[in-house]
């Protein structure tokens, strides 16, 4: 009966009673879960976590393997889907976790995402390719994972010219203007959200880890989960300064951690000026 209720709001507009809009994305991890954003009526993705494709296999997934499940993932939507480069390392392993011994002796602070990307460009770079190319089949927009120094961008900003020098020689289609946001996950991005604002199409607040550095606490280790709290008065301030920053910036904030997607949190969200929210399909109707 509940979820009858809730089917009724699939085709009603997301609007505050003051009339205020609000937009509603959704975030998927596998190709097929696509279809269900599209059911439920979302304005797009806000969050495809690329990793997936890359995590309970001996193999890694080449360029070409890549390219094809980008391009069904584009394919599928008529809507912006926005691929999350990936964001591997600490608790995503590629290999279920076999390689402990090289993890070092805290995981959530080392070689991850966005860091582990830019050293190791035998990975990145057929990555990117990937996503380029599969840019040619959909609206397509780049978001990167775990930045904390706009020096990364810098790197990454090199990085996407490099290929898309590579593959217009090639004769290869791609979508030049492909918008580039960062995800903002870590403190220090927060607080400098101003200065990744004016490199930056969009913002994307990542809550798991911001709450998880934030506040200090192991985001899968359960006996601290006690602490794991949304309503931190450091989180709502850092959620306050980076939309605030967006706004100043003129350049769109959205936020697809778990905060987003319980409707706990919307009114306080929406009270801190949030507009954009991505969340798993399941969670868009009640939200
Ligand atoms: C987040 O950190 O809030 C986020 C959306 O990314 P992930 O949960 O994949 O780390
Ligand atoms: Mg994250």
């Amino acid at each position: 009966r509940r979820s009858q209720a809730l089917d009724t709001l699939r085709e009603a507009e997301s609007v505050s009673l003051d009339g205020q809009r609000v937009s509603l994305f959704s975030n998927v991890e596998l190709p097929e879960e696509v279809a269900f954003s599209t059911k439920q009526n979302a304005e797009g993705v806000g969050l495809y976590r690329t990793e997936f494709l890359f995590m309970n296999r001996d193999e890694l997934p080449d360029e070409e393997e890549q390219y094809q499940v980008y391009s069904e993932v584009l394919k599928s939507s008529e809507k912006p889907v926005t691929i999350r480069t990936l964001d591997l390392g600490a608790d995503k392993q590629v290999d279920g976790g076999r390689a402990k011994e090289n993890q070092g002796t805290n995981p959530a602070l080392g070689l991850r995402a966005i860091r582990m990307c830019l050293h190791d460009l035998g990975l990145f770079k057929p990555h990117l390719r990937a996503i380029y190319r599969a840019s040619a089949h959909g609206k397509a927009r780049l978001m990167v994972p775990m930045l904390s120094t706009v020096e990364e961008l810098d790197q990454l900003f090199t990085l996407i010219e490099e290929v898309k020098q590579e593959l217009a020689m090639q004769g290869l289609p791609f979508d030049q203007n492909i918008p580039v946001g960062g995800m903002i996950e870590v403190p220090a991005a927060a607080i400098t959200a101003d200065i990744f604002a004016h490199k930056l199409d969009f913002l994307s607040i990542g809550t798991n880890d911001l709450i998880q550095y934030t506040l200090a606490i192991d985001r899968i280790d359960d006996e601290v989960n006690y602490l794991y709290d949304p309503l931190h008065p450091s989180i709502l301030r850092l959620v306050k300064m980076v939309v605030e920053a967006g706004r100043n910036a003129n350049v769109p904030v959205s936020m697809c951690g778990e905060m987003a997607g319980n409707p706990e949190f919307t009114r306080v969200l929406l009270a801190l000026g949030l507009r954009e929210f991505s969340m798993d399909p399941s969670s868009l109707l009640e939200v």
